[in-house]
């Protein structure tokens, strides 16, 4: 049977980058593999769930290069979810309850007090058709539980190894609200068995989700698929990420870091495994390198400092046409190759480009402190053309003219040039910059 995968998120917020990492992983799993990879909205929480989340879900994906084979939406599927719980209700695997929250909480907090775990006793399959019908002509409304088999629950997950669960030490969940909403631990499995996945690929806070899904799969009938749980990443303190973490959600990191997809990806994927963090240029540079066996079971920490480093060191790789578009959309359309490959070693975000297209191309005001010095070297400019030679024939003419060398030779050079003490190699810059206002800015002129 060929893989098949799913990244399955609810639309209730942004993503944040330990949602997409769970994103990433499963995209890879299954470019390596071969299999398809699902995009699934989780979207039966419909006080919860809005179309703009679920838009930005996939635009996230999308920058990222995360295609999807296939699509659902379980908001679309209740009929199917209606049959399959019919289905448990008749087999007897899914009964009736009639406690309300408050009833719930009572007992849970009196088996805490006596040191007991807080499994569900279930009083409601102790009751007599007659007290059901007193119930409901009260006007109480059921939810359902599902009946777990009080046997081992035992699985071989890709990253945890040998998990083993009692039965008998989990609460039956509930799987129908009191309206009649089917609850994510359903829906899941069902779309899980109808689209044939084959691997559930989710982080560790599902690890007690899965050990009742699997009765729950084995009750509908569905193929059990193999599961890996990734522990969560936490926040460069040890701290959990929450959806609603403005700083980390990708949203945020594209349109206000300046980060490009590859940094995050070239991060997320190797974050928490045993490879080396490297800049990749390419998603499929990550597909060969990935194997899910690689994943440590530690926790792993995001650090919006080590993605910044690398978000540098892959601009200073990156060819100009994986950028043109983005130079583009800086308002930099006129911006080549050329320029291009003189500022990318200067720059940690895109944007900071339009910087160096002032510089080169827009008048900068010179720091032009010494204003006898910049007059020989004027003297000595070379006609155009210029090139990537004419730097270094000029400024040699300089020095002869001169005798200055090093820092007292170029830094002058510099700031009258650019207005500044760093920036790209001038050699790279010179011919960008031109003749013409090359001497007026030596002039100390506005150019
Ligand atoms: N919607 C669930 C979540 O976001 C999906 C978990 C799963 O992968 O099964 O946590």
């Amino acid at each position: 049977m060929s893989v098949a995968v799913r990244f399955a998120p609810s639309p209730t917020g942004l993503l944040h980058v330990g949602n997409v990492r769970l994103a990433l992983v499963n995209w890879l799993f299954a470019r390596k593999a071969g299999g398809t990879f699902l995009l699934r909205l989780d979207d039966t929480d419909e006080e919860r769930s809005k179309p703009e989340y679920a838009e930005g879900i996939e635009r996230d994906l999308t920058w990222l290069g995360l295609t999807w084979d296939r699509f659902a939406r379980e908001s679309d599927r209740y009929g199917r979810y209606d049959e399959v719980a019919a289905a448990l209700k008749a087999s007897g695997r899914l009964y009736p309850c009639y406690e309300t929250p408050e009833e719930l909480n009572l007992k849970r907090a009196s088996l805490v007090s006596q040191g007991r775990p807080p499994i569900y006793d279930r009083a409601a399959l102790r009751l007599s058709d007659a007290d059901r019908a007193r119930l409901e002509s009260e006007g109480r409304k059921p939810h359902w539980r599902f009946k777990l088999e009080h046997t081992p629950v035992e699985w071989t997950d890709l990253v945890r190894g040998p998990v083993h669960f009692e039965g008998a030490a989990l609460s039956d969940p509930v799987l129908i609200r009191e309206d009649g909403r089917p609850l994510y631990t359903l829906t899941s499995v069902v779309d899980d068995a109808d689209l044939a996945i084959t691997h559930v690929i989710r982080g560790e806070d599902h690890v007690a989700n899965t050990a009742v899904q699997i009765q729950i799969f084995e009750a509908v009938g569905g193929a059990v698929p193999v599961f890996a749980h990734l522990p969560l990443l936490t926040d460069a303190a040890g701290q959990g990420l929450s959806k609603r973490l403005g700083s980390l959600s990708v949203a945020s990191l594209r349109e206000e870091e300046g980060i490009e997809p590859m940094a995050l990806a070239s991060l997320l994927a190797k974050l928490g495994t045993s490879d080396a963090i490297e800049p990749r240029l390419t998603l499929d540079e990550l597909v060969a390198e990935f194997d899910i066996a690689k994943v440590s079971r530690a926790t792993p920490k995001f650090d919006p400092e080590e993605l910044l480093r690398l978000n540098a060191r892959i601009l200073h790789l990156l060819p100009f046409e994986q950028v043109a578009g983005e130079l583009a959309a800086l308002g930099l359309a006129d911006a080549d190759a050329v320029f291009w490959e003189a500022v990318r070693p200067n720059l940690s975000r895109v944007a900071e480009a339009r910087d160096w297209w002032a510089v080169t191309h827009a008048p900068v005001a010179p720091a032009a402190d010494d204003p006898a010095f910049l007059a020989e070297a004027a003297a000595l400019l070379p006609e155009e053309p210029w090139d990537l030679s004419t730097w270094g024939t000029w400024t040699g003419a300089v020095k002869a003219k001169t005798g200055r060398k090093g820092k007292d030779l170029f830094l002058p050079l510099r700031r009258a040039l650019t207005g500044r003490d760093h920036g790209p190699e001038l050699k790279n810059l010179l011919p960008l910059i031109g003749r013409t206002r090359a001497q007026k800015r030596l002039a100390g002129e506005t150019a």
